[in-house]
């Protein structure tokens, strides 16, 4: 029984996220997606949306689940018996990040390995940070979420500023 987890914040899902974790799915038997509640930066959606949204698009997705974890990644893996740890990389520009936190992860915990997945060339330049900042002028994110994920959007931006739209 090969399990990993997939932390990240996804504030909100993505289309690029969600190709990491259909390739991902299908190379381990139990994929356990992990949304991070702490962090320095201020999350658009709370947690509780955050999951919630990974829930509707993981829905077909028969091994995969989804949790928030607080605290450390290595510990969130030991707590789900998982001994891999799935990250997307982009571009270059991911890379020295990635390497510096998997190489931390592996000092913490030697046993746990960190499995790079390289994303869809279609979804190189997507972050849910560019996704947020289009749609804070009020443009349309379809062709980078889902359509449930476009629709919260929205409703989260109408809801900060009604009065602009
Ligand atoms: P974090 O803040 O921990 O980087 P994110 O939610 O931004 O959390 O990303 C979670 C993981 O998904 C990271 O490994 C990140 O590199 C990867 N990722 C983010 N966007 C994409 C994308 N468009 N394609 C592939 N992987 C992505």
């Amino acid at each position: 029984m090969i399990r990993a987890i997939y932390p990240g914040s996804f504030d909100p899902v993505t289309l690029g996220h969600l190709d990491i974790i259909r390739r991902a799915a299908g190379v381990v038997d139990e994929l356990v997606v992990g949304v991070l509640i702490n962090r320095s930066k201020r999350p658009l959606f709370t947690i509780e949306e955050r999951v919630e949204m990974l829930r509707e698009c993981t829905a077909p997705l028969a091994n995969v689940r989804v949790a928030s974890f607080d605290g450390l990644t290595v510990e969130f893996a030991r707590s789900q018996d998982a001994r891999i740890i799935v990250r997307g990389l982009r571009a270059v520009t991911d890379f020295e990040v990635e390497m510096q936190i998997a190489q931390t992860n592996r000092i913490v915990d030697p046993n746990i390995e960190t499995m790079f997945l390289t994303t869809g060339l279609q979804y190189a330049y997507l972050s849910s940070t560019i996704v947020k900042e289009m749609a804070s002028y009020g443009a349309d994110v379809s062709k980078f979420v889902t359509p449930e994920v476009a629709a919260r959007i929205r409703q989260k931006f109408a809801a900060i500023a009604p009065a602009n739209g």
